[in-house]
């Protein structure tokens, strides 16, 4: 295991459908050690099969990353443009004796596939050609396959999953160069890895068994094998592998529905991984805290309430300007109508009162809507009842006390108070035809948060719309 060399990590999606969950997280890993070790994180786009592999699951991988601040070093690298070295590392196997020239074609593999299940006998394909005599060859179109041991075992030293053995006897020699000289996935991703520098492979676990076969072309190479590190993959709230029943499955899903994309990494970093007891923490802390011995063997369970809860702590911690910023980008996301100059400056002096408790973005416009709307305030229904003809006589009597205010909460509240006193009513019953003029929503932020976002002349020219 090269433990000497600086880390060097990857995530190596392959373009064909939008970005799971399971990726970023996988991603995040990959990103979070790497980071944490002063070393390099790399993109692979896995795009060898050319028939599945679209530029848009490629701009989707790229847009979720982006999202959630995995930046990656260097450019993406396209596993098909290295097609000319896959093929060389395939034909220096050959050279070295690790792998051979293979003539039978798919009707006869076909053919002793049928015949041996028919049979009931292993179907594992056994090659004539392992040890056929150059001599012999025909003229023929050929595939290189791997000359893989046939005894003995190949184990595997697993970060994550300790030592995982497997029997040489059960695997084929398998296929690294098709006969049209393009290469199989197992050997593409050794190569690349190896010659990116790869240090650990951290992916999901349903690679296990490759990991296997991609030891032996390490071997047969005389390359470093890379640390391995196989995490369980991310299951349902009901202990089953995930899937779109269970909810959103792509990243592109969860920045729609407005989760903070800080929520989201702490979120994901805590789904397989565990720091103590630590839930909320920050990607910095993540960062320095995040490693291998972390990882749980036991599949990780979606948890939606717990992500939205870790969410409304990064909302409530993050700093005015930054999530203005990201709701704004949340906006765009989701097709949403972009805020005018007026509701940004409104929102930017509101935000302090109104991420507390907001959970995701939606949250906190639904909290602004007192901001983002501009007058004639329409009250929705339930905070209609509240402007009676009593309670406009109070806001009628109110507002000419506020036209000579110093526009501060100190200020404001002893005439609040006193108007509410006058009239026999605690500040509570007053509080329900201000929110109701302000905003015209029975939940608000405060009513003097409220006062203080929209100003004097605003604040006068809605209660006096209510009053009328
Ligand atoms: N392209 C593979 C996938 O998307 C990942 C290969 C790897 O991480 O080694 O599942």
């Amino acid at each position: 295991m090269p433990t000497d060399r600086p880390v060097i990590t990857r995530i190596a999606p392959s373009p064909t459908g939008y970005m799971h969950i399971g990726t970023a997280r996988t991603a995040l890993f990959n990103w979070l050690f790497a980071r944490g070790h002063g070393g390099k994180f790399l993109l692979r786009i896995e795009d060898t099969d050319r028939e599945r592999s679209t530029p848009e699951a490629t701009a989707a991988i790229i847009k979720g990353m982006t999202w959630l601040g995995l930046d990656w070093d260097g450019e993406a690298v396209s596993q098909f443009d290295q097609k000319d070295r896959h093929a060389e590392v395939a034909h220096e196997m050959l050279a070295r004796g690790a792998a051979y020239k293979c003539f039978a074609s798919q009707e006869e593999i076909e053919a002793f596939r049928q015949a041996a299940t028919e049979e009931k006998r292993s179907t594992l394909y056994r090659s004539p050609w392992r040890d056929a005599d150059p001599a012999t060859y025909p003229d023929a179109p050929y595939v290189i396959r791997m000359k893989a041991p046939q005894t003995g075992e190949t184990v595997i030293e697993d970060a994550v999953q300790g030592t995982v053995t497997f029997r040489n006897d059960l695997l084929d020699d398998m296929i690294v160069l098709r006969s049209d000289g393009t290469p199989t996935y197992m050997l593409a991703v050794v190569v690349d890895d190896h010659d990116m520098g790869i240090t650990h492979v951290i992916r999901g676990d349903d690679h296990l068994q490759n990991a296997a076969r991609q030891t032996m072309v390490y071997q047969a190479m005389g390359w470093d094998i890379p640390v391995w590190a196989h995490i369980p993959l991310i299951f349902g709230p009901d202990g089953k592998k995930l899937s779109k029943r269970h909810g959103a499955t792509g990243v592109e899903e969860y920045q729609v529905m407005g989760y903070p994309a800080a929520g989201m990494r702490n979120y994901l970093t805590r789904l397989g991984w565990a720091h103590g007891d630590d839930e909320f923490f920050t990607t910095q802390q993540a960062k320095e805290w995040f490693n291998l011995e972390g990882i749980g063997r036991a599949p990780a369970r979606l948890d939606f309430k717990k992500l939205e809860n870790l969410c409304g702590q990064h909302i409530a911690a993050s700093d005015d300007a930054a999530l203005l910023h990201e709701l704004e980008a949340y906006l765009a996301a989701a097709g949403a109508t972009p805020l005018t100059a007026p509701q940004r400056d409104r929102m930017s002096r509101a935000m302090y009162c109104l991420k507390d408790r907001a959970k995701k973005f939606p949250d906190l416009i639904e909290k602004a809507e007192f901001a983002l709307n501009a007058r004639p305030v329409e009250p929705d229904e339930a905070s209609a009842k509240s402007l009676d003809a009593v309670s406009r006589g109070i806001l009628k009597e109110l507002t000419p006390r506020l036209q000579n205010v110093t526009w501060t909460k100190e200020m404001l509240e002893p005439v609040l108070t006193e108007v509410a006193a006058t009239h026999g009513i605690g500040f509570g019953k007053l509080a329900a035809p201000l929110r109701a003029a302000l905003a015209g929503r029975t939940a608000t932020p405060s009513v003097y948060d409220m006062m203080l976002v929209l100003g004097q002349t605003e604040t006068i020219a809605r209660l006096e719309d209510a009053a009328a």
